[in-house]
């Protein structure tokens, strides 16, 4: 239990709804900011406006999946107040107060920084980033789906990264009866996509692996599916771009080629929010009460 743990939401979507839920149901005290224009009312839970006061209390604070964007905004939905959280408010946070979020940007690890605030990216966590690749991966098809006349059985495919979210594209897609390449840059990843049944082949020799595909998925954050292999993808593909903003993808060379390429951010919040919000809960609920543990034994 969570009593008298105190926990400010500032701002976030349909997933921070799921986890408002499961930490009020644990006896936190919990007050949410920018959720004026949400009809559920949730038993127990007070709703404020942004105000300073609240930061001096606060054991934890819970920001949207991205944090802020880099000038301080927090994305919140259910407002059309504007949310910005200021250095001065970190600063009056406890020392012994946490800031959870999803994955934060600059601005935001360097005013924990500065002010000695333990900032705790969830998307960080292996455990949180494979939950999430299970969304990720059925938003990626459901986008395949709506993007392509033929079907995922019996098609054509190139997962890029056997990692976390890479993984679990390249067996959602086996499992509908996909026939699927890896790329991959690492021997052991290549013994492993090959033991797992795909069609493994290294990254140098994209080019020419991508000839004859329908769908190319990548999940590697830097640019990968450049002009020069785009040249060389048949104007029938499409590519669904999982890796974070900008993604890996010549977006403009793409479209210059009539290659139809997709940026694909944010599926989990987008395509389950619940089962996302459940997943973030889950993990904050047991963080949460580390944190409260360790505060009781002096640490
Ligand atoms: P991960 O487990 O770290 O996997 C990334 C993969 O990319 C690894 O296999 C890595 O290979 C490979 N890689 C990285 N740089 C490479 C390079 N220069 N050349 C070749 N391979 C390279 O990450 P993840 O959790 O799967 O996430 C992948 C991306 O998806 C991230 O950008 C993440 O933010 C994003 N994501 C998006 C969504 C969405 O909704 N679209 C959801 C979840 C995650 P090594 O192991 O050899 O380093």
């Amino acid at each position: 239990m969570l009593t008298g743990v105190q926990v400010v939401f500032i701002g976030g979507d349909a997933r921070q709804l799921e986890i408002i839920r499961q930490l009020a149901e644990l006896d936190a005290s919990v007050t949410i900011v920018g959720f004026d224009q949400l009809q559920n009312s949730f038993h127990g839970v007070v709703r404020s406006g942004l105000n300073d006061s609240l930061f001096e209390t606060t054991d934890a604070l819970i920001l949207p999946a991205v944090g802020t964007d880099d000038q301080g905004m927090i994305n919140a939905i259910f407002t059309s107040e504007e949310l910005k959280l200021t250095e001065q408010q970190v600063a009056l946070l406890p020392k012994s107060s946490c800031v959870y979020t999803g994955m934060a940007k600059p601005y935001l690890r360097e005013i924990c920084a500065k002010h000695q605030i333990k900032l705790v990216e969830l998307f960080d966590r292996d455990d949180v980033a494979i939950y999430n690749s299970i969304p990720t991966a059925e938003g990626a098809l459901m986008m395949a789906i709506q993007n392509t006349d033929i079907t995922i059985h019996g098609s054509q495919c190139v997962v890029l990264g056997l990692g976390r979210t890479g993984f679990t594209m390249a067996r959602s897609l086996q499992a509908l009866g996909a026939k699927v390449k890896m790329g991959v840059r690492r021997s052991e990843h290549f013994a492993r996509a090959f033991e797992l049944g795909f069609e493994p082949f290294y990254i140098k020799d994209l080019a020419a692996q991508v000839a004859n595909i329908d769908l190319l998925f990548n999940t590697i954050p830097t640019m990968i599916v450049t002009a020069q292999i785009i040249a060389n993808i048949p104007n029938r593909a499409v590519i669904i771009d999982l890796a974070s903003s900008p993604g890996g993808t010549d977006f403009r060379f793409a479209e210059k080629r009539g290659v139809k390429a997709l940026l694909a951010p944010g599926l989990p919040g987008i395509v389950a929010p619940k089962t996302a919000g459940r997943i973030m809960a889950g993990i904050l609920n047991q963080l949460i009460a580390e944190q409260v543990q360790e505060r009781g034994n002096g640490a």
